[in-house]
């Protein structure tokens, strides 16, 4: 049976990376509400018209939308053997809704992951985001310089629409009013939190998050 873990953290914090790097490490999807609201936008659906400007404001979807996402996606067949959720719950009642689905599911939670970095770190993190428009992946100007093709494909790099100096100190906030209640209410649950330092390099984060889900794994 697959693992069943929420990764979470502050806009910039590197939960899209680790997230992929936990999905690919235990052989489940990735759940990104992130990911399915940049999508639905790019397509220009009716989801994505309604979302565009919470979205480019950086504040919050309202919670019935994306609690939707999610119940679609544990209602595909994707995520019966487990999922990595990264940027959901976002909001007490998002983390209520979740419980409500996995408890109809008979599902229970593995770990619930909280990473941390310090906010300077994170506004320059994500600054100097790029994503490529082509092939999606995700690089920083200190990586590749400033106005660089994808070295993985060649396509135009591009700043994600939120990711503008104004929206990120919103999302910033918009993060401490409305998420980080969240870490007190999952350290309060029976899964608990376990708190994971987000610094230094893509791999040693990787290891440390690795290392620490082997303890845990060891200790249940
Ligand atoms: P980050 O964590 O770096 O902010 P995400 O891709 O997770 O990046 O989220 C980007 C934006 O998508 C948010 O600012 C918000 O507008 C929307 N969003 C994503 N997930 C949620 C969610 N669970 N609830 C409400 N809005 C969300």
């Amino acid at each position: 049976m697959g693992v069943r873990l929420i990764i979470m953290g502050p806009p910039g914090v590197g939960k899209g990376t680790q997230g992929e790097f936990l999905a690919e490490r235990f052989g489940v999807p990735r759940l990104s509400t992130g990911d399915m609201i940049r999508a639905a936008l790019h397509a220009g659906t009716p989801l994505g018209e309604r979302v565009r400007v919470y979205y480019e404001a950086g504040e919050l979807v309202p919670d019935e939308v994306v609690l939707g996402l999610i119940a679609e996606a544990f209602d595909g067949s994707e995520a019966s053997g487990g999922f990595v959720l990264d940027g959901f719950p976002r909001t007490i009642p998002q983390a209520d809704g979740l419980g409500e689905l996995l408890a109809d599911r008979d599902i229970e939670l593995d770990a619930v992951l909280s990473l941390e970095a310090p906010e300077e770190e994170l506004v320059d993190r994500i600054s100097g985001r790029r994503v490529c428009g082509s092939c999606g992946l995700v690089t920083h100007v200190r990586a590749v310089g400033e106005d660089a093709a994808c070295p993985d494909c060649g396509a135009a790099l591009v700043q994600r629409s939120d990711d503008r100096a104004e929206t990120v100190r919103n999302r910033l906030a918009v993060y401490r009013a409305q998420t980080e209640p969240l870490l007190a209410y999952y350290a309060r649950s029976a899964t608990g939190l376990t708190a994971v330092d987000g610094t230094g390099t893509l791999e040693a984060v990787r290891d440390r998050l690795f290392e620490t889900l082997r303890v845990a794994e060891m200790a249940g």
